[in-house]
């Protein structure tokens, strides 16, 4: 039978385990796809999963589709949204939007000549003693980042918290424990990934960076993505909006295909979520990061 588009969309079981069964009901979905969830062996729902999937899009085709849906139902088959095509900036940092209007310009990196041949232990001191802008002033340390190295996976929120900033070392306290539940979802543990703050130093109060402090601080992660090399990099609540130099919300940026660009011009994809301190206290929204964490499994198994 030759497909059209009256055929209707082939229902396809997600492949989870039993610790993603116990994340799922934790989020409140019962069910998935239209099933009961239950822990199902074998890959071959997944593999069909990626078949479907979109191929990445071309180095200067900006793509927009609709990722996010109501939870326990399936993603929507959307086609891609061709915009208009762009060439790639050499900037660090750049979204190549769907649509346009509410954008800015992405902060531009303030360049580290002095830290582009460090090795990453020396990256680590340079990180340390760094003083370049005025969040240097208020830490108690600077909370350069941990796991592997390299990674297909890097994890990048706004800023150190509290607990971070304490003991040095991004996602501790409660939020900490939520982000390891949602890594051990997908399988991942934090010693198979890297996790970062885009800016390394606390702001007082826990503030919003301000443009020129995550200018300055943007040499620092655009050299750890050159050693980590991530095949997908996903960033949490704000850091997406410093990030990518959009005033657009979490939920318009998580329906889009985002990129930056390292150094070299190469494009890594970017997928936006909710911080786990957000979903601290919107408990709904676990289902749209299960939804995310999902979208960036599909990338890093693709590439
Ligand atoms: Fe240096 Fe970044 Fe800390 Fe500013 S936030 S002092 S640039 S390490």
């Amino acid at each position: 039978m030759v497909p059209n588009n009256l055929t209707p969309p082939v229902l396809v079981r997600p492949n989870i385990n039993g610790l993603q069964v116990l994340w799922l009901q934790e989020l409140g979905i019962d069910r998935l796809w239209g099933k009961p969830l239950l822990p199902v062996t074998g890959g071959a729902a997944v593999v069909k999963h990626q078949a479907e999937a979109p191929a990445r899009p071309s180095a200067y085709i900006a793509t927009a589709k609709v990722s996010g849906g109501p939870p326990g139902q399936p993603l929507p088959a959307t086609p891609h949204e061709p915009v208009t095509a762009q060439r790639p900036s050499r900037h660090f940092a750049r979204v190549v939007p769907a649509r346009p209007p509410q954008e800015e310009a992405a902060p531009t990196v303030v360049l580290r000549p002095d830290i582009g041949h460090l090795d990453w232990p020396g990256l680590r001191e340079s990180v340390a003693n760094c003083t370049s802008c005025s969040l240097g002033e208020h830490r108690r340390q600077a909370v350069f980042g941990e796991g592997a190295l390299p990674s297909d996976w890097m994890f990048v929120e706004e800023a150190p918290g509290e607990q971070d900033d304490w003991h040095g070392q991004p996602f501790m306290g409660k939020a900490g424990t939520l982000f390891d539940n949602m890594l051990k979802a997908v399988q991942l543990q934090r010693e198979t990934v890297f996790i970062t703050p885009l800016v390394k130093c606390r702001p007082v109060a826990n503030i919003t960076p301000s443009k020129e402090e995550v200018a300055s601080c943007l040499g620092f992660l655009q050299a750890q993505i050159e050693r980590v090399q991530p095949k997908c990099i996903v960033v949490f609540g704000r850091a997406a909006n410093l990030l990518l130099g959009s005033n657009e919300t979490i939920d318009v940026l998580r329906a889009k295909d985002c990129f930056i660009n390292d150094a070299h011009g190469k494009q890594i994809p970017v997928v936006v979520t909710y911080h786990p301190n957000h979903l601290m206290v919107a408990h709904a929204d676990k289902a749209r990061v299960w939804q995310d964490l999902q979208k960036a499994l599909r990338i890093v198994r693709s590439c």
